[in-house]
């Protein structure tokens, strides 16, 4: 995620973060390079300008010159000021229609169809609703299925009218569909063209005037250049929207254009899309994606993606039985299967402050629990609960069953041997006070 920008403003950065008094003229020289990292990641250029225009006034005013450490302070603002780029606060979206109804705008390709379907799972799962699917693509009747496999993977209704084409016409039924049946959210996803036409304009627009929507959302490719920019104009200005959603922010992406979006129509980022799958997707917090972007990591989004997975009675057993020293490999797979849904490996690590710079290059794999899994598997229960009984022919035989090696296995009784102390110990207090600190 907007790995290149971060790499370059780090470079940048780096000058003045390692040294202990710094001047004018290096201040300038750094600037200069972050601005070069803005356009390099197709930031606009008068945004660019602005951007460190503004944080050399600042720079200036509260002379960073004589400061203790005149480095971080540069960082320091360069991160405030990322974050005003990117919108300051997060904003949320107004559910408060019954039902809501949420039009989705955008190219085809965008994402819209994937998005519609990750914003229904979000609502469904995050904020209790019950949501409504409207397929009003009404040239694609592949749009449709991809609509309609979408809802069964997630358990969402669709609603769509195969042989109407009256966009119109089929999101108002949709609505009276919605409130006969519970629906308190409706999620209608239209038909969008390879680039900005008349035609689509006035589909939409029509749409828009029709069912007068709670939210109106933008979709747009991060990975789109300057282009971006000018479709989130044109679409504004029939539109008028609420809020933008950039996807595929996992490829890639210099992601700089979809980010002067945000100045350039003055409407909030609200969610990103940051995979294929149902479940990512993210709220957008300006702040988090600054620390993200110069390397601070995101333990915020860590910390509550744990949460989510956090099952307090699971966690009330794990920590009887670690006290009682009966940890034992099966314990050990839950946790690896709590990890990983989690999300990806590499994103995880792209949270952790200072982990995400220092392992870019490390390629982290996402099968990198299978080799573990697979000895795993191989052992017996007797092995599993008390693993003082692997001896060296049960070695043999684990490596054989797993695909493995009889170091690999004598690693992971390693590994594993530790990690239970670790736990032990962690028990005794040390746990408790490693939460404290990180706020929690
Ligand atoms: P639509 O034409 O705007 O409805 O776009 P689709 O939802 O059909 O998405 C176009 C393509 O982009 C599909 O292949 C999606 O799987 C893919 N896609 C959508 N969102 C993301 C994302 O956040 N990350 C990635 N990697 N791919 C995405």
């Amino acid at each position: 995620m907007f790995d290149n920008l971060s790499d370059k403003l780090d470079k940048a950065l780096h000058v003045l973060k390692g040294h202990g008094s710094i001047t004018e003229v290096n201040v300038a020289e750094t600037l200069k390079e972050v601005r070069r990292a803005l356009l390099d990641a197709d930031v606009n250029f008068k945004i660019a300008k602005e951007f460190t225009n503004t944080v050399k006034e600042k720079a200036l005013g509260q002379n960073v010159l004589t400061t203790l450490q005149p480095g971080q302070l540069m960082v320091k603002l360069v991160k405030d000021e990322l974050t005003q780029l990117m919108g300051g606060e997060a904003v949320g979206m107004n559910l408060q229609g019954s039902p809501s109804v949420i039009l989705m705008s955008g190219l085809q390709g965008s994402g819209k169809t994937t998005f519609s379907g990750k914003l229904a799972n979000f609502l469904k799962t995050k904020k209790s609703k019950k949501p409504l699917l409207v397929a009003c693509d009404i040239y694609r009747p592949a749009a449709i299925n991809q609509l309609q496999v979408v809802g069964e993977q997630i358990g969402v209704e669709v609603y769509a009218e195969v042989g109407n084409t009256d966009p119109v016409a089929i999101s108002k039924n949709a609505i009276s569909h919605a409130k006969a049946n519970g629906h308190n959210v409706v999620i209608v996803d239209t038909a969008g063209r390879l680039a900005v036409d008349e035609a689509m304009m006035t589909e939409i627009a029509n749409v828009h005037k029709a069912i007068t929507p709670d939210e109106t959302l933008f979709v747009v490719d991060s990975m789109t250049g300057q282009d971006a920019v000018n479709t989130a104009k044109a679409f504004n200005d029939r539109l008028n929207f609420d809020g933008v959603i950039l996807t595929k922010l996992d490829g890639d992406t210099r992601g700089g254009a979809a980010l002067s979006i945000r100045t350039v129509v003055e409407k909030p980022i609200k969610f990103i899309g940051t995979g294929e799958k149902m479940d990512a997707i993210d709220v957008f917090y300006p702040s988090r994606m600054a620390d993200r972007i110069l390397g601070m990591g995101d333990v915020v989004s860590l910390v509550e993606r744990a949460q989510d997975q956090f099952d307090e009675e699971e966690a009330r057993k794990l920590q009887k039985k670690i006290a009682k020293n009966q940890f034992g490999f099966d314990d050990f797979m839950k946790q690896i299967q709590q990890v990983k849904k989690m999300g990806s490996m590499k994103d995880l690590v792209g949270m952790i402050p200072g982990a995400g710079k220092a392992l870019k290059d490390v390629d982290i794999d996402d099968d990198a629990f299978k080799g573990i899994e697979a000895i795993i598997n191989s052992m017996t229960l007797e092995e599993r609960t008390q693993p003082a009984v692997i001896n060296g022919s049960r070695k043999k035989r684990i490596a054989k069953g797993s695909g493995t090696s009889v170091q690999e296995v004598n690693q992971l009784l390693k590994q594993f041997d530790q990690m239970s102390k670790m736990m032990k110990m962690m028990q005794g207090g040390g746990g408790r006070k490693m939460m404290q600190m990180m706020g929690k």
